[in-house]
């Protein structure tokens, strides 16, 4: 496995994975997106809603809104030792209470836990009329994105890693016919630009317009892109995947043993 690039946050990466077949990266891909979990507000009690939006709308999109998350000190709610009845290591409280005219922005949420606090300050949630107003109570649990989407920490694609052979093409057209302008002229030869070559989506306009250049993939290599919403930094997201996907071979290795028996 081989980082290509991070952001500062850390909240998009971009890594090759070298020597795995395509199911591996895909079951890899389909455990961030659907099973890593992360925290979402699942209750709402309106005290006052005068907005023009319904407390349905306004709930979903309080159901909606990235929290940073805590992995490693929160509980699923189903393994939580209080059995599923709700505590603090299981549940977290937020409240809302102000007054129009405003728009009412993540922000002005307080949360019984300030490090867990929407990822995205300026997201409005209402716009509320002069004298109108708004005060809740929310509960975010842990949730996987199996259940809702909402409890999905990002996007994650991949892609076999593409590999392009310009030999000694000396054919400037496929420069001007690459959308995505991986290719250039150096000493006259065409190259490819290397920082660009990961953009390639096999489009094969080079090869078209150009017959001794050659577009092919590497079933050998896979390029997984990844884009947090916030919740988890991509770092937490493929630590806690690969421990999940480890967990769920071990399983199925179990169970292949006892049915031998
Ligand atoms: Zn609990």
């Amino acid at each position: 496995m081989k980082l290509v690039s991070k952001n500062k946050e850390d909240t998009r990466r971009t890594f090759v994975v070298e020597g795995e077949p395509y199911w591996f990266v895909n079951s890899l891909r389909r455990i961030m997106a659907t099973e890593v979990p992360v925290l979402a507000i699942e209750d709402v009690e309106f005290r006052k809603n005068d907005s023009a939006a319904y407390d349905e709308i306004v709930a979903l999109r309080l159901g909606l809104m990235p929290l940073k998350t805590d992995i490693k000190n929160l509980n699923l709610k189903s393994e939580c030792n209080c059995k599923g009845a709700g505590c603090s290591m299981c549940e977290v409280k937020y409240h809302l209470k102000e007054k129009g005219p405003k728009t009412v922005y993540a922000k002005h949420i307080k949360s019984s836990d300030p490090k867990l606090m929407p990822v995205f300050e300026d997201m409005p949630i209402v716009k509320l009329g002069k004298g109108q107003e708004l005060e809740f109570e929310a509960i975010a649990v842990l949730g996987k994105g199996n259940v809702h989407m909402k409890w999905s920490p990002g996007l994650f694609h991949y892609k076999y890693f593409p590999k392009i052979n310009t030999g000694k093409s000396t054919c400037t057209e496929a420069i001007d016919r690459c959308p995505l302008g991986i290719l250039e002229l150096k000493a006259g030869k065409v190259v490819v630009n290397e920082l660009k070559q990961l953009d390639c989506h096999l489009c094969e306009a080079c090869s078209d317009a150009c017959k001794d250049i050659k577009v092919e993939l590497d079933e050998n290599k896979h390029v997984i892109m990844m884009e947090s919403w916030g919740q988890l930094t991509c770092k937490e997201i493929v630590h806690k995947a690969s421990s999940i996907f480890e967990d769920k071979l071990n399983e199925f290795a179990e169970k292949i043993a006892k049915d031998k028996k």
